[in-house]
């Protein structure tokens, strides 16, 4: 796999935190010299921004326990939601 390909797939575990100091260091490194890798980290960058900002607007009118709800369902549990 090439630094690209590897960048290309590692953008948004990037913009999430989830990679290591080595894995971001090189993805850095890449997208310094790399215009679709740069503007990548961007574009990912700016929708998780924009989709935290929902999450911030949502959350508080979420009703409670709407989760436990969604869970089972997700997880081949009991096809028909409970409307109680
Ligand atoms: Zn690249």
């Amino acid at each position: 796999m090439t630094d690209h390909e590897w960048s290309q797939r590692h953008l948004s575990h990037y913009v999430e935190g989830d990679l290591g100091r080595h894995a971001r260091r090189r993805l850095d490194r890449h997208a310094r010299d790399c215009v679709d890798c740069g503007r990548g980290l961007r574009a990912v960058r700016a929708l998780t921004q924009a989709l935290g900002a929902l999450d911030g607007l949502a959350g508080p009118y979420a009703p409670a326990g709407i989760f436990d709800r969604v869970r089972p369902a997700g997880r081949g549990g009991p096809a028909a939601p409970q409307t109680a």
